[in-house]
């Protein structure tokens, strides 16, 4: 990478304060143009295409001869998933028993059967039936119900009003009517408003994805004796003997509507609406994994449609997004042991010790927490931890076994996954376990153990560079890291103790002015617009309380690493803190297309790119200051005004 000096990058005819997003990303982003195969590109794009790029070279290799049976799986998947020929070739043919399979069943008893046997499967099928960690007591799993059952990406697309929603069900409806031509059914189009009547009806019953961030009220744990009762609509000791969780006392339901709507449903619809609706849950998700005419056919709804993309990624992208999603930590080790460099690992501990230290100081300075929730918040903040890089200990896949055929391998890897979680659900949780592959680009908080994750790949520029501009790198990773350890203590965190139990440490007293002080922040992004439609405040709170948390703890972690160091040279003509803004907006960078931004809009709990900036920076003393402010710029708000939350 030829790296450009930063009075190149930034243009000079955008006065900082009245659009910081553009000042730093003007030129990037007109130089950028979205490729026709992407819905959107990002800073966050450029460093995962490399990441790809990486792979792909890795992947294509034979190996070495003494290869973790690991690396051979991740290289085994790949190219099955590589084989086009032997693809085509198979045509609808690994669809066919899932077809028949539905087709016999002619009673809603045979449905449900059926709905067992997929769980088992390791596939959702109406609900999702999965392992997590009981959010009442950290130290144990539960298998947990959630809805699920939709094709279209959130409930709200069934009915949100307005062209652009009313187009994009049109074409849902006649992308259904597509499959069921390709399969070769007769009446496709009525078949396909069977399909989109069960959805619609599904959806209706769904919780928002406001209402599901409401982790108290999704907790609902019931022995099989009370789900007997409260949900007749299925026989649990047989789909306790079916999912094999015979050794299992209950399930944790996370909504309770749904599944009495969806079990009712069940015994209300006709068959042969179950039927089609069944045939489309299961063939077209499925449909990326088939010969190229499905994969296509599925590409025009589900990217061009719903993301604006234009054309496909190539073959190797798209295999290698999925070996990811399926063998996370297999593929995570085969780009680990080529390309991440020890010395990353240290300078990324040190730089997470001093953002946990800034915000020691910040909970203690806090006017609106109590004496006694703060010395619980630095109790929980002490037991807080880290994964950095790639696992201390690599998850062994022993018993699985994967062949030269896509779809079964696909197959098997769900199987695999669901034996291996039915066989630890009553063992004690694994807090160190990663739930994001080390090569991809992302990070994540984890409430229930109370840890970050920052995967080796996100552990590069622009977000971190072991050996470059130190105080880039805490405006870049250091805010994001910030970000995600104040999840810990923002109102969501609150609800989960320091050893990562759904147990609220807050008082009402604290909980009142917290909501207080969040306030004005779920108002101020509700004022902004995208495309004519309006960010939901309330949907993206917790995300920009974060954001604006992450950068003031950073901004104090800097301060400190300036006084202990002594580094305060300029760089190209910025000092220090200059740089940590210019790389906190230069993380956002990101070119989007209007079909996907308005999904973002709906369902994304995170506001869109330049209010990650803009809509930061204006609540940021710090900011005013180091960019010589005026009351006169267009970002300008009275101090008095700014939102303070930490
Ligand atoms: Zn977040």
């Amino acid at each position: 990478m030829v790296k450009m000096k930063l009075q190149d990058e930034v243009t000079d005819s955008i006065n900082p304060g009245d659009d910081f997003y553009n000042y730093v990303n003007k030129k990037w982003c007109d130089s950028h143009p979205i490729p026709s195969d992407k819905a959107r590109y990002s800073a966050m794009t450029e460093l995962s295409d490399r990441v790809t790029e990486q792979l792909h070279e890795l992947l294509e290799k034979p190996g070495e001869d003494n290869q973790p049976k690991t690396s051979i799986l991740a290289r085994q998947l790949y190219a099955s998933g590589m084989d086009e020929t032997a693809i085509a070739a198979h045509d609808l043919q690994p669809m066919l028993p899932f077809i028949q399979e539905i087709e016999q069943a002619q009673h809603a008893t045979d449905v449900k059967t059926l709905i067992a046997r997929r769980h088992s499967a390791g596939r959702a099928l109406i609900w999702h039936l999965s392992l997590d960690v009981d959010e009442k007591n950290s130290e144990r799993y539960v298998m947990t119900v959630s809805q699920s059952g939709l094709l279209l990406p959130d409930r709200d697309y069934y009915f949100e009003k307005g062209e652009r929603f009313e187009k994009t069900r049109a074409a849902y409806k006649s992308f259904l009517g597509r499959v069921f031509e390709a399969l070769g059914k007769d009446n496709a189009a009525n078949r396909a408003a069977h399909v989109y009547a069960i959805e619609e009806k599904l959806a209706a019953a769904s919780n928002t994805s406001i209402e599901n961030r409401d982790t108290e009220a999704l907790y609902n744990p019931f022995t099989f004796a009370e789900l007997s009762k409260r949900f007749q609509g299925v026989d649990w000791a047989a789909y306790q003997k079916v999912t094999g969780l015979r050794e299992l006392d209950g399930l944790v339901v996370h909504q309770t509507k749904f599944l009495e709507a969806a079990l009712r449903l069940l015994d209300t619809e006709d068959i042969e609406a179950w039927q089609d609706y069944l045939i489309a849950q299961s063939v077209v998700p499925y449909m990326p994994l088939l010969a190229k005419k499905y994969e296509d056919m599925h590409f025009t709804f589900f990217g061009t449609v719903l993301t604006g993309a234009e054309k496909q990624e190539d073959r190797y992208k798209r295999v290698i997004r999925n070996v990811s999603a399926l063998l996370p930590e297999p593929i995570g080790r085969v780009y680990t042991e080529a390309h991440f460099d020890e010395a990353a690992k240290a300078a990324i501990t040190d730089l997470v010790n001093h953002i946990q230290d800034a915000l020691r100081e910040r909970i203690k300075k806090l006017d609106w927490m109590s004496g006694a929730t703060k010395q619980k918040a630095l109790e929980k903040l002490d037991t807080f931890l880290p994964l950095l890089g790639y696992p201390d200990e690599w998850r062994s896949y022993g018993a699985l076994e994967l062949t030269d055929d896509y779809v079964a391998n696909v197959l098997a890897i769900r199987k695999f996954e669901w034996q291996y979680d039915v066989g630890r659900v009553k063992g004690s949780v694994n807090r160190k376990e990663w739930l994001m592959s080390p090569a991809t680009v992302n990070a994540y908080y984890w409430p229930n153990t109370n840890g970050i994750t920052f995967p080796a790949a996100i552990l590069q520029p622009p977000m971190f560079d072991a050996s470059g501009d130190f105080a880039a790198n805490y405006g870049a990773i250091g805010m994001v890291i910030g970000h995600e350890i104040t999840h810990g203590f923002d109102d969501s965190g609150a609800k989960y103790d320091k050893i990562g139990n759904l147990h609220s440490w807050w008082t009402e007293e604290d909980r009142k002015a917290f909501e207080k002080h969040t306030q004005a922040l779920a108002h101020q992004y509700d004022q902004y617009q995208v495309d004519g439609q309006h960010v939901k405040g309330e949907l993206t709170l917790g995300e920009n309380i974060a954001d604006l948390g992450g950068m003031l703890i950073a901004y104090d972690a800097l301060q400190n690493k300036l006084r202990e160091s002594g580094q305060t040279e300029k760089i190209d003509g910025f000092t220090p803190e200059q740089r940590f803004f210019l790389a906190q907006a230069r993380m956002w960078r990101t070119n989007i297309r209007p079909e996907l931004a308005l999904q973002f809009l709906v369902s994304d709990p995170h506001s869109p790119a330049h209010l990650r900036v803009n809509g930061v920076v204006t609540n940021v003393d710090a900011w005013y200051d180091v960019w010589h402010i005026a009351a006169a710029s267009k970002l300008y708000q009275p101090a008095g005004e700014r939102a303070r939350i930490w």
